[in-house]
C-alpha cells in the first residue's frame, strides 16, 4: 500500500502539470459576407460615398469584410428613410404591436446566439466565453425587457401623456458591439421611435448581422438603419437636421465636441462617457471573493469596458494579503485565442487602443509606479496586452487619473473610510464604483457618498436591463436601462 502522504503528493504533482488543450469554438456557424453596403429603408444598398474601408480580426490580424464608409449623402438618405418609417407607419401602430415586434427580434437573437458571439470575438477580440454568456444573452434581455415597456408606458409615467420624440441618432463603441445596439435601439423602439445607428470602425460586423435578424423579424422598412463608417460618419449624423435625438456612447472627448455641437439645435443628448471606477476592498471583506471581483472588475473583457473597476482601493491593513492574493489569480488567467472556450483574456481591440495602452503603463513605470505581470506567452499575431498591476501608486500619476481602457489595474491604499470616500471621489469621471465589506450599512452609507452612477457592494461588473446605468461629472449624463431608460426617447407632457 502507497503511504497517504505520498499519494496526496503525487496527485498535486500530477494536478499542476496539467495543460489546457485547446477548445477553439468553431467559426463555420457564421458566414461572412466579402462585402457589406448601408442598411437604409430595410435593404442593403450601395454606399453613394463609394468607399469601403477593411474590417480585420485584432487576434490574426487578418481582414475579415469589405465594409461601407457612410458620406454625408448616405447619412442625409438613412435619415429620410428613419423619419418616413416614423410618419408613415411606426408612429401610428398600436403599441402592443411595436411590443411584438421587440419580442420577435430578443427571440431570434436567442435562437442565433452562437453565431452572433461567434462573430463578435472574431471582431472584436473578446472571449467566446464572455460574448456567448454575457454579451449575446444580455442583448436579447434588453429586448425581452423594453418588449415589455412598450404597450404600458402610461403606467410607467402617470399622469403623463408619454408620445416618442421621432428619428434617433446612436452611436456606439467597439467593445460591446451587440449589447450596445440592443441598448439603443431596445428603448427607442419601446418607445415609438426610428432609428440611424453607427457602429463603431473596427467593429460593425454584428450589427450587420443584426439586420438579417430585423429581416426575418419582418420589422417594417426604415424603422432601424444601420450605417457604417468612422468618426467622419458620427460627426454627419450628429449634424443632420432631420435626427431629433443623439444618443452616444464613446470617449468624453468625442462626447464634449458632439455636447458642442448640438448646443442650441434643441436636439436631445444622453451622453454614456469613460470612467475610472475605484472599487474598494474594506478589511472585513471576504477577501477570496473581493480578488474574484477584483479581476473580473478590471480584466473581463480586456479591461474594455467604461465602467471598469481600473483603481482598486484596499484598506492597509490587509494590504499584503490582498496583493499577494491577486497575483496569484493573475497568474491563473489564460490568455490568448478569443475563440478558445477556455480563454479569460483576449485580443486589444485595435492597434490604435493597444498603442495607448502602451503609452499609458509606460507612463506608469516612468512615473515611478511597481509594474507586475504575470508569466504569459502572447500568440505572436494579433494585438496583445499581459494582464498588467500597478502598486505603489500616487493619485496624481497619469495611470490613477486618466482612462487606460486596457487590462491594467492601479492599486492604492487607505486608512479610514472618509479616506477612501475623498480618493475614490477624485476623479473627473464618475460612472461606477464597487465597495466589498461584509457590514450592509457600511455598503449603504458608501453608496451615498460615492459619486458614481452605478455602486457594485460585493460583486462587480454585473448589468440588468431592469436597472439603469449611467454617469455623473465627465462620464455623461441620462441613463440606459430600466424605466429611466425610456424617458431620453419620451416626450412626457402632462396628461
Ligand atoms: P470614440 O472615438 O469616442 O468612439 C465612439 C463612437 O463615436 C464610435 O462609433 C466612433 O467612430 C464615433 N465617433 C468618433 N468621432 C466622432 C465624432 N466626431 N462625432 C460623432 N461620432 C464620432 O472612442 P474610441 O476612439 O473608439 O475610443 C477612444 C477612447 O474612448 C477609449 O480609449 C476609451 O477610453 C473611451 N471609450 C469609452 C467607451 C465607453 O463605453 N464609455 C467606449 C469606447 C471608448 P469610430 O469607431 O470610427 O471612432
Ligand atoms: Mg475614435
Amino acid at each position: 500500500m502507497i503511504p497517504a502522504a505520498k499519494v496526496q503528493r503525487t496527485a498535486a504533482t500530477v494536478v499542476s502539470s496539467w495543460p489546457y488543450a485547446p477548445a477553439p469554438e468553431s467559426k463555420d456557424i457564421v458566414k461572412i459576407a466579402d462585402r457589406y453596403g448601408l442598411f437604409i429603408g430595410g435593404k442593403f444598398v450601395e454606399p453613394l460615398s463609394k468607399q469601403h474601408y477593411t474590417t480585420i480580426d485584432p487576434a490574426r490580424e487578418e481582414p475579415l469584410s469589405e465594409i461601407a464608409q457612410a458620406g454625408k449623402a448616405d447619412v442625409a438618405k438613412a435619415v429620410r428613410a428613419a423619419r418616413e418609417a416614423y410618419t408613415g407607419r411606426w408612429s401610428k401602430l398600436r403599441p402592443s404591436e411595436r411590443a411584438k415586434y421587440l419580442f420577435r427580434i430578443a427571440r431570434i437573437l436567442q435562437e442565433r446566439a452562437r453565431e452572433f458571439a461567434v462573430l463578435e470575438s472574431r471582431n472584436g477580440g473578446k472571449p467566446i466565453r464572455e460574448s456567448r454568456d454575457v454579451d449575446v444573452p444580455l442583448a436579447a434581455a434588453h429586448f425581452f425587457y423594453y418588449a415589455g415597456w412598450a404597450d404600458k408606458l402610461e403606467y410607467a409615467f402617470p399622469n403623463r401623456k408619454p408620445r416618442p420624440i421621432g428619428v434617433a441618432g446612436q452611436i456606439i463603441p467597439w467593445n460591446f458591439p451587440l449589447l450596445m445596439l440592443a441598448w439603443k435601439i431596445a428603448p427607442a423602439l419601446a418607445a415609438g421611435n426610428t432609428v440611424v445607428l453607427k457602429p463603431a470602425e473596427t467593429t460593425p460586423l454584428t450589427a450587420l448581422l443584426f439586420c438579417d435578424v430585423l429581416r426575418q423579424a419582418e420589422l417594417p422598412p426604415g424603422v432601424v438603419n444601420i450605417i457604417t463608417g468612422d468618426g467622419r460618419t458620427g460627426a454627419e449624423l450628429v449634424s443632420n437636421a432631420g435626427v431629433d435625438k443623439i444618443a452616444f456612447t464613446g470617449s468624453t472627448e468625442v462626447g464634449k465636441a458632439i455636447a458642442r455641437t448640438l448646443a442650441g439645435t434643441g436636439k436631445r443628448l444622453t451622453l454614456e462617457l469613460g470612467g475610472k471606477a475605484a472599487n474598494i476592498v474594506f478589511d472585513d471583506a471576504p477577501l477570496d471573493q473581493a480578488v474574484e471581483g477584483i479581476v473580473n472588475g478590471i480584466y473581463f473583457n480586456q479591461g474594455h469596458v467604461c465602467c471598469a473597476g481600473s483603481r482598486l482601493f484596499v484598506q492597509e491593513s490587509i494590504y499584503e494579503a490582498v496583493i499577494s492574493k491577486l497575483k496569484g489569480r493573475m497568474s491563473t488567467l489564460r490568455v490568448g485565442d478569443p475563440l478558445d472556450k477556455n480563454t479569460d483574456v483576449g485580443a486589444i481591440n485595435s492597434k490604435a487602443q493597444l498603442e495607448k495602452i502602451t503609452s499609458l503603463v509606460a507612463s506608469g513605470v516612468e512615473e515611478g509606479a511597481e509594474i507586475y505581470q504575470p508569466p504569459c506567452k502572447l500568440p505572436e499575431r494579433g494585438y496583445w496586452f499581459v494582464p498588467t498591476v500597478f502598486t505603489n501608486v500616487a493619485q496624481s500619476y497619469r495611470i490613477a487619473q486618466e482612462e487606460i481602457f486596457g487590462p491594467v489595474l492601479s492599486v492604492l491604499t487607505f486608512r479610514t473610510p472618509d479616506e477612501a470616500v475623498e480618493k475614490a471621489n477624485n476623479t473627473p469621471y464618475g460612472l461606477s464604483a464597487g465597495v466589498w465589506t461584509e457590514k450592509g450599512s457600511r455598503i449603504l452609507a458608501m453608496a451615498q457618498k460615492l459619486r458614481a452612477g452605478v455602486v457594485w457592494a460585493n460583486t462587480y461588473n454585473r448589468f440588468d436591463p431592469a436597472s439603469p446605468f449611467g454617469g455623473y461629472k465627465e462620464s455623461g449624463f441620462g441613463r440606459e436601462g430600466g424605466l429611466h431608460g425610456l424617458e431620453p426617447y419620451l416626450a412626457l407632457e402632462e396628461a
